[in-house]
Order: C-alpha cells, then sequence, then structure tokens
C-alpha cells in the first residue's frame, strides 16, 4: 500500500492521524494519506504567515519569484505522467485526460511566471501640487486554496500561480477524495526551491480541516472550489474573520444546436461536453437545448456516438470513460435518474450502474421533453445528458437561462449575428461558439449566479490576489498647514 505524506513548513510529515484511500475502478483500499487535524492547519497556517512576513520569500524580487515558478513549471512538466497516473488511480480519471491535462497545467504556471514582474502600481495624477502620491499592490496575504476531488492539479495550479506571482503565501486543501496527485506535488514545490512556509499542502476532511482552515484567523483570503452548499458554508465561515473569498462552483451547462449548424461537429462536441472526464466536469454540458426540427435526427447521431464510446479501467489508454471517483456520487446519480425516470424522461441510451466492483455508471441520455424531470436542473456531475427542444430563438435563450448555475454555455449554429446574439443573452461566464470545453491560462474562467464569483485565469486573477497601498509622499518644506483642515 503506498503512502504520502502532508507538507508542512519545508517538511514532510505523516500526520497523527491517517485514512484510507480507495481505487475507483476496484473499489479497493489502496494508499493511506494523512488527515490533516486542527492543530496541523495551525501549524500550516502559522508557516505560511511566517512566511508571508519574515525570512527570503518577502525580500525576494518578482523576477526571482517568477524564476521559481518557472522552475515549478518545468518540474510539473518532467513528472506530468507519474503525477497523471497518481491522479488516475486515485481518481478513477483517465488516463488519457490525466497526461494531457497536467501537461497543460505547467503552461498555467508558466503564465505566472511571467506574469510576476508586471504586477503594477499606478503613479496618480494628485489634485494637490505638493503631493506625490503613488499605488503599491501587495501581497492580500495568506490564501486558503481549496479544491475538490477533479482535475486537482488544474484546479489548484489557477490558485497557486497567481497567489505566488503576486507574492502570497498558501495553504493548500487537497480533497479527501483522491489526494494522491496533491500530495505528490508537494514534492514538486520542495525541489523547486521555494522558501519553507511559501506553500503547504495538507489534505483531510472537509467539516475538520476544511472548516479549521476557513475559520483560521490567519488567512486573509480563501480561494474554494467545490459544490455551491460547500462554499456556502465556507462563506459563513469565512466571515468570523471577514477573510475574502473566490468561488468556483458547479454547473448545469447549457448546450443549444441549431438547426443549421454542423450536425457532425456538434454531435463530437456534444459528446465532449458530458462524457469527457465520465461527466465529472463544473463545466459538463449537461443540458441539450436542441431545434424541434432536427431533435431526432441529432438524438440518432448522440446516440450512435454513446454506443462507440469505449469503457474500462483508467489506466488503459484506449478507455473513453472510466468509474465515478466515489460510491457515494454514483448512488447520488442513480437516485436522479431513478426520480427522473418516474416522472416521464425517456431513456435514449444508458440509465444503469456498470458492471463489476468499480464505481461505474453507463453514458446515459434522458429525454426529458415536457416532462418535470429532476435530471435537468440538479447537476448530476456524471455522464448523464437531459434533452429539450426548442422552437425558435428565444425559446432557446429561455430554456438555457432557466437555471440557478451559469459557468458555461455552448452554442452550435452556422448563423453569425445570432450566434452575437446569443452571447449577449446567454448568463454564463463563458460562451464557447461552435466549440466546446476549451480552456487556456490566458483566458478567465468563471461562473454567474449559483456557479461562484470571482475569475481564474488571465492577468485580472494575478491581480485579485493583491490590495492596494496607496502611499502619499509631501514634497514641500513649508510647515505642514492648518491642523484642523483636511488636506
Ligand atoms: P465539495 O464541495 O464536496 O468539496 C470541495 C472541497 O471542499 C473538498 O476539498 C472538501 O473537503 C472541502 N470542504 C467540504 N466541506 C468543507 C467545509 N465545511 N469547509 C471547508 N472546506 C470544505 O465538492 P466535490 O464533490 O469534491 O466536487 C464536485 C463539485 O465541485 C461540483 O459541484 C463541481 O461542479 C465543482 N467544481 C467546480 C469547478 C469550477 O471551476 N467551477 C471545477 C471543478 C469542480
Amino acid at each position: 500500500m503506498q503512502r504520502f505524506q502532508q507538507y508542512i513548513d519545508g517538511l514532510f510529515e505523516d500526520g497523527t492521524s491517517r485514512f484510507d484511500s480507495l481505487d475507483p475502478a476496484s473499489g479497493e483500499v489502496w494508499a493511506s494519506m494523512p488527515e490533516a487535524r486542527d492543530d496541523d492547519v495551525d501549524r500550516a497556517v502559522r508557516a505560511a504567515e511566517q512566511a508571508l512576513w519574515g525570512g527570503a520569500w518577502p525580500a525576494m524580487t518578482a523576477s526571482a519569484r517568477g524564476k521559481l515558478l518557472y522552475k515549478l513549471a518545468d518540474l510539473v512538466q518532467e513528472n506530468a505522467q507519474r503525477l497523471a497516473e497518481l491522479e488516475t488511480r486515485d481518481t478513477g480519471k483517465i488516463i488519457r485526460e490525466t497526461s494531457a491535462q497536467i501537461a497543460y497545467v505547467a503552461e498555467y504556471y508558466r503564465y505566472y511566471a511571467g506574469l510576476a514582474d508586471k504586477i503594477e502600481g499606478a503613479t496618480l495624477a494628485i489634485d494637490k501640487s505638493d503631493m506625490d502620491v503613488w499605488t503599491r499592490r501587495e501581497p492580500v496575504g495568506v490564501v486558503a486554496a481549496i479544491v475538490p476531488w477533479n482535475s486537482q492539479l488544474f484546479l489548484a495550479a489557477v490558485k497557486i500561480g497567481p497567489a505566488l506571482a503576486a507574492g502570497c503565501t498558501l495553504v493548500v486543501k487537497a480533497s479527501e477524495d483522491g489526494p494522491a496527485p496533491m500530495l505528490e506535488f508537494a514534492r514538486l514545490v520542495h525541489e523547486a526551491g521555494f522558501p519553507k512556509g511559501v506553500v503547504n499542502i495538507l489534505t483531510g476532511f472537509g467539516a475538520s480541516c476544511g472548516s479549521a482552515l476557513t475559520r483560521h484567523p490567519g488567512v486573509a483570503h480563501i480561494a474554494f472550489t467545490g459544490g455551491p452548499s460547500t462554499a456556502a458554508q465556507v462563506v459563513r465561515n469565512s466571515a468570523e474573520n471577514l477573510a475574502s473569498t473566490s468561488l468556483e462552483l458547479g454547473g448545469k451547462s447549457p448546450f443549444i444546436v441549431f438547426a443549421d449548424a454542423d450536425l457532425e461537429s456538434a454531435a463530437n462536441a456534444q459528446v465532449a461536453g458530458i462524457f469527457a472526464a465520465t461527466g465529472q466536469s463544473c463545466v459538463a454540458g449537461s443540458r441539450l437545448i436542441v431545434e424541434a426540427s432536427i431533435k431526432d435526427r441529432f438524438l440518432a447521431m448522440l446516440k450512435a456516438k454513446t454506443a462507440a464510446i469505449r469503457i474500462g479501467a483508467p489506466l488503459d489508454m484506449a478507455t473513453e470513460v472510466g468509474p465515478l471517483c466515489t460510491r457515494r456520487q454514483r448512488e447520488h446519480i442513480e437516485s436522479v435518474v431513478a426520480a427522473s425516470v418516474s416522472a416521464g424522461a425517456k431513456v435514449v441510451a444508458g440509465g444503469q450502474a456498470g458492471e463489476g466492483h468499480g464505481f461505474y455508471y453507463q453514458p446515459t441520455i434522458l429525454d426529458c421533453d415536457g416532462v418535470n424531470s429532476p435530471s435537468v436542473e440538479t447537476e448530476l456531475f456524471g455522464p448523464v445528458l437531459s434533452v429539450v427542444s426548442f422552437s425558435d430563438e428565444i425559446e432557446a435563450v429561455r430554456l438555457a437561462n432557466d437555471t440557478r448555475y451559469g459557468l458555461a454555455s455552448g452554442v452550435f449554429t452556422q448563423n453569425l449575428t445570432r450566434a452575437h446574439r446569443m452571447v449577449k443573452r446567454l448568463r454564463a461566464g463563458i460562451v464557447w461558439i461552435n466549440t466546446y470545453r476549451a480552456v487556456s491560462p490566458i483566458a478567465p474562467f468563471g461562473g454567474y449566479g449559483q456557479s461562484g464569483h470571482g475569475r481564474e485565469g488571465g492577468l485580472a486573477a494575478a491581480l485579485d490576489y493583491t490590495r492596494t497601498k496607496t502611499v502619499w509622499l509631501r514634497t514641500s518644506d513649508e510647515p505642514f498647514p492648518d491642523p484642523f483642515v483636511m488636506r
């Protein structure tokens, strides 16, 4: 059985408490993980506070911080295959996806490495002739970065990269479901040569480790990715110390296909949108909104493509759909699909758990036209597509926006003016036109409504890890004027 360690103040430790991690493909225990408790969290936050205010890190130039980030990027790239195998083993996410994604994670660190010495304050054209006034962008403080189990290295990179570029220090909490890749990544942080305490990496359960971290008075900002109900708890915890938050939450993203679309391309993108990563993706295009005149044709195409999907062992490069991460996740999907079928949804494909001991669930398509199906509203975080149809553009927009979420959306049409109208009308943080599930370190990412607030990726994300200090310098040698009049 493999044994992983937590990383606090530059040291690797077993921790006082431990828990077992299951292999989702077999349902068997395969590794032992440290379980951070209150005192571990406290030590980690204190280490991050010390590193923020003293020692080598605050004395380092922004360019030197950038060089450390470049080194980390190179190490992630060199070790991508090993990290991918660990992520696949511990979460069941297929190796085809994890190996490509982790190789690309290196680009996020490179992007923020390059930004580190471009975070600038401003000289102000102040309205007082005897003053020079300028602003400095200073690190916001100790950041608590909390990630869910899916795409942990990626979701951590979009927090760690900009936070370090801005000069912050961090305590990163890996998910209790599949923390292996994050704990292994700690070894690369160490090897890159960051001063001790700058990045601390723990894992543990939400109600204990997560709660202790988000309530800790030493934490200035919480960067959270996970589900909306957990986010609400995180915000309540943050209120104790008035820490700021950025929240990347779930979604129920619409995938809209107009009759004039390139249907072959749209069908491939829809398969990517809902079945890639076994549907366990925050941006999953889980609601197909298709023009009524092409519905039957498009569903027939999707059904054929779904039947051809290779379901198998996640570590096999040929596998296209693997198991879900946890048994509880499969049970959630089973119960929502059962309720949807009872409500009248018709099963076009799948609709059942997979065979064997692993946490498999068949790629599933539910026709929910004219039915009040819970699958249309609920984020399933699995390979389940709900289909509804529309008769005109207005109805397509209404259906697309009929959700409390607002993370991503996809539109397939050859009509340029309609595409522009859709961009303006859709309430979502991302609109993909004639494509789906594309990301880049250069492009901001984030949601509307219950999908959260704040953006990850891009320049603005690095600025979000800073706060502005305003400096006033009086340039006159005259005595200080009337003390009872505000200047
Ligand atoms: P989750 O909300 O259950 O857990 C996320 C993290 O929060 C875990 O590390 C967990 O331990 C921690 N946590 C739980 N309770 C806590 C508490 N009281 N205080 C502090 N931390 C706590 O989510 P999950 O099931 O691991 O992941 C699935 C969810 O994540 C889905 O809703 C999905 O859409 C969302 N997600 C969003 C994005 C995005 O970028 N918008 C990306 C990936 C996943």
